[in-house]
């Protein structure tokens, strides 16, 4: 009666990763690989070509606030190709598919805090990725953590 599989079960392929995280990481690691792939996705679709580090550490904290899961999102996006480091510079790969405002991002009422800057919204907006939904976000951040501000 419980999506628990028994531990001793048949062996998986999947699990294999170790299960013993950083001791100062807050994330568990179920959260962990939905949170990597969301920012990959978010990763993968800004539409700079080329970003100052801590301009694409922003974005990833959009999604996380934990420095070793961020290091693990940029390793991750680097070894996937979506990003080339050079220093302090972070290019995006060219040809991504950019999030659409029109068909990626909704809009839905409620009360909602801006996870960018922790203000209060009447109106949240989301950014639909594969991996799940991004958000909420005010009008004016969410255009920053896709790239439209110029
Ligand atoms: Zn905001």
């Amino acid at each position: 009666m419980s999506d628990e599989e028994p531990p001793s079960a048949a062996r998986s392929d999947e699990n294999t990763e170790p299960a013993a995280s950083t001791p100062t990481d807050p994330e568990p690691p179920s959260n962990r690989a939905a949170k990597r792939e969301l920012a990959l996705e978010l990763l993968a679709h800004l539409e700079d070509d080329e970003l100052g580090l801590s301009a694409v550490i922003d974005r990833i904290e959009t999604v996380t606030t934990s420095p070793s899961l961020t290091r693990e999102i940029l390793d991750s996006a680097e070894k996937r190709g979506l990003i080339d480091r050079d220093g302090a510079r972070i290019r995006t790969s060219a040809g991504g598919s950019f999030v659409r405002f029109e068909s990626d991002i909704v809009a839905r009422e409620g009360d909602f805090e801006c996870r960018r800057c922790g203000a209060g919204l009447s109106t949240g907006h989301f950014i639909r990725f594969e991996a799940g939904e991004l958000g909420p976000f005010g009008s004016s951040c969410i255009r920053k953590v896709v790239g439209r501000e110029r």
